[in-house]
């Protein structure tokens, strides 16, 4: 199947790192189009994934954008939709795995007359989106996608809510390659020296910094353990968030952490930094989409803590694969923190069954497979019409 893929990062985020996942088994046969360049065209380049950046023009809408300024920002992007719809003459189907995405998406699909699938990686709610903006997803997606792939229940349950048509919905969940999280390769007390925390109880925070994903609370949470509790926080602000970064180093400092805690900025070494860690925590402040980490966590057999909120309750059976905490309770985190230390037995049984529950459920190969029974049936479907 020929598939257009769009997604308008160049920077990696969840859903680029998903895209790169499902878009490998068709890399002979579909194009990744870009509304940035950025490492994201890179991983596809090494991934030999075919990829073009279809435009360098900033789309000045944001998440929180009003009409006017979506409006207005409709003018910048006819350029790339014709564009896209001309490339999207060569393709069977369009795959729209961001907002922006959906914009060109949707109208190249009108005018090429190509299905639209739309791949939701993002809670459609107040906290991450404004009324417009969510009101241009919801009616776009309503009136020209024949499918939305929602990443959790509770994705899919915001898309509704918003006043998305549910009959369009399929929930399919992040896929994972099993082998990825196997490896052995770096010996994890060797990366604790070299961190200079050997002795340490490692809580690994793998994330962007942004403040609704929630790096302050356990910073908060790390002056209510013992001295002996370290943390790294693993990622970058992707998406300009400079002045949140600014004040975690800040708060670092306020709160006499600086001994314990380490910004390791972007990395593409997670599995062996998170085999590292004693114990991965997951703070978001906001309902969260998926979640990735917690099961990229589980699958390197880590105990992992996380909010719960969104999604992350649909990846955690409380007390048997994780702990959950409430959003921004960090007394709450830092108590768990400390029953992880001083249970590791409990902790490891815990690790061992998120693992194998993990690994059942959150197969790759299973995944793709769902993936392409979906696509094959829209593109059934619209041989009918
Ligand atoms: N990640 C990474 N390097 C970093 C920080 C994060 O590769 O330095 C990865 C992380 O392993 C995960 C993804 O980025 O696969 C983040 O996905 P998640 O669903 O947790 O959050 P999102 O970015 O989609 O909000």
């Amino acid at each position: 199947m020929k598939i257009l893929f769009l997604d308008q990062s160049g920077k990696l985020g969840g859903a680029e790192l998903s895209l790169t996942d499902l878009a490998k088994p068709y890399r002979h046969h579909c194009l990744v189009g870009l509304f940035a360049d950025g490492t994201f065209r890179e991983l596809l380049e090494h991934q030999q994934i075919p990829v073009q950046v279809l435009t360098t023009e900033p789309i000045r809408v944001k998440k929180d954008s009003g009409i006017f300024q979506s409006l207005e920002s409709m003018n910048s992007l006819v350029p790339l939709i014709i564009k896209v719809t001309q490339i999207a003459r060569d393709y069977q189907l369009i795959y729209a795995n961001t907002q922006k995405a959906l914009v060109v998406g949707a109208f190249a699909s009108l005018f090429s007359h190509r299905p639209l699938v739309y791949h939701l990686h993002d809670i459609l709610s107040p906290d991450h989106f404004s009324l417009t903006n969510r009101r241009i997803a919801v009616t776009l997606t309503n009136r020209l996608a024949s499918l939305v792939i929602t990443n959790s229940q509770a994705t899919q349950t915001a898309f509704i809510a918003a006043g998305g048509r549910s009959e369009l919905t399929k929930v399919v969940y992040n896929g994972f390659e099993l082998n990825s999280y196997k490896t052995q390769a770096n010996d994890p007390n060797h990366i604790r020296k070299k961190l200079g925390l050997d002795g340490q109880f490692i809580v690994g925070h793998f994330s962007r910094l942004s403040p609704w994903k929630g790096q302050h609370i356990l910073l908060e949470a790390l002056t209510q353990c013992s001295p002996e509790v370290s943390a790294i926080l693993v990622g970058d602000a992707l998406f300009g968030e400079q002045n949140y970064v600014q004040h975690l180093h800040q708060q670092v400092a306020e709160l006499g952490l600086k001994e314990r805690v380490q910004f390791l900025g972007f990395r593409s070494d997670i599995v062996p930094l998170m085999k590292a860690c004693d114990l991965i925590a997951h703070t978001s402040t906001a309902p969260e989409p998926f979640g990735r980490v917690i099961v990229e966590a589980m699958l390197c057999e880590r105990p992992i803590v996380a909010a719960a909120g969104g999604g992350v309750i649909e990846l955690i059976e409380a007390e048997k694969t994780g702990w959950l905490f409430s959003p921004n309770n960090s007394p709450q985190l830092a108590q768990i923190i400390t029953t992880c230390r001083n249970q590791p037995e409990r902790a490891a049984t815990m690790a061992r069954q998120a693992q194998s529950q993990a690994s059942q459920r959150f197969n790759l190969n299973t995944v793709n497979q769902q993936i392409a029974q979906l696509l094959d049936r829209v593109i059934f479907t619209q041989s009918l019409n």
